[in-house]
């Protein structure tokens, strides 16, 4: 019933040569099976996007506002210009490195969507937090922040990924059941906000540590509906390996 979405998020790595390259490499190995798609840092999404026939073409984040003396920042009209329709928010980097905030979440979750653009907003619990038993409630405070005034229209579109923030990068993957059983977690809260029609909609993604051979198995559990992808998603030959698994 949804489409699976797979999304290589590729931090900051890559030069624009790098990214042409490897869209040429990739594209035309997408398949139907799933939704494809590339995060890549700003200054390389225009590159992307042209050479792009299958690829979605995502950037890493936005500013919540139009326009205005917010020096670094890109709005969401400067990347409609160039043709890039989504955006992750909230990445634990971005909450742990960059100041990120359930609230800064939320008004740039309000801003793409209204925009008419397509979020995937990030949520999950740090190892501490893990190990305190507290994964359920910190996904539940971040999910509910992060959809706060958003519309049940706009809702259904979003996609949301659960990275638990131990297994970023560390070759740590949540067990499948364990990943099944905090998406199912996460859909439940998205209904409790919006009803179950609108909950069946959203797309919710897996992220951490996520690899080729491992990422069948995991899409065949019931509540998880595609991956978000670091490391295994920078090399062309990886890329084409997820692609292949399904
Ligand atoms: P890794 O796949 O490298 O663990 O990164 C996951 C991630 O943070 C994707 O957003």
């Amino acid at each position: 019933m949804r489409k699976p979405i797979i999304v290589g998020n590729w931090k900051m790595n890559k030069t624009i040569a790098q990214t042409k390259e490897f869209v040429e490499a990739v594209d035309g190995a997408c398949t139907d099976k799933a939704d494809w798609g590339i995060a890549t840092p700003y200054l390389a999404l225009q590159t992307a996007k042209g050479a792009a026939q299958n690829l979605i073409v995502a950037a890493q984040n936005c500013h919540f506002k139009d326009s205005g003396a917010y020096t670094g920042e890109v709005s969401v009209e400067m990347l409609k210009e160039i043709g890039v329709e989504w955006v992750i928010l909230g990445h634990s980097e971005r909450r742990q490195y960059f100041g990120e905030t359930d609230e800064t979440v939320n008004a740039k979750m309000r801003q793409v969507l209204s925009n008419d653009m397509t979020p995937i907003v990030c949520v999950g619990e740090t190892l501490e937090q893990y190990e305190a038993g507290t994964t359920k409630d910190v996904v539940k405070t971040q999910t509910v922040a992060a959809f706060k005034d958003v519309c049940p229209n706009c809702a259904s579109r979003v996609v949301i990924a659960y990275e638990p923030v131990w297994a970023i990068g560390t070759g740590k993957t949540a067990t499948n059941e364990i990943a099944q059983d905090v998406c199912a977690y996460i859909r439940s809260v998205v209904a409790e906000l919006y009803g179950q029609e609108v909950a069946d909609k959203v797309r919710i993604q897996y992220g951490g540590s996520v690899k080729p051979e491992g990422l069948k198995a995991l899409l065949e559990q019931p509540d998880i509906d595609g991956a978000l992808v670091g490391g295994a998603s920078l090399k062309e030959d990886s890329y084409k390996a997820m692609i292949a698994a399904l």
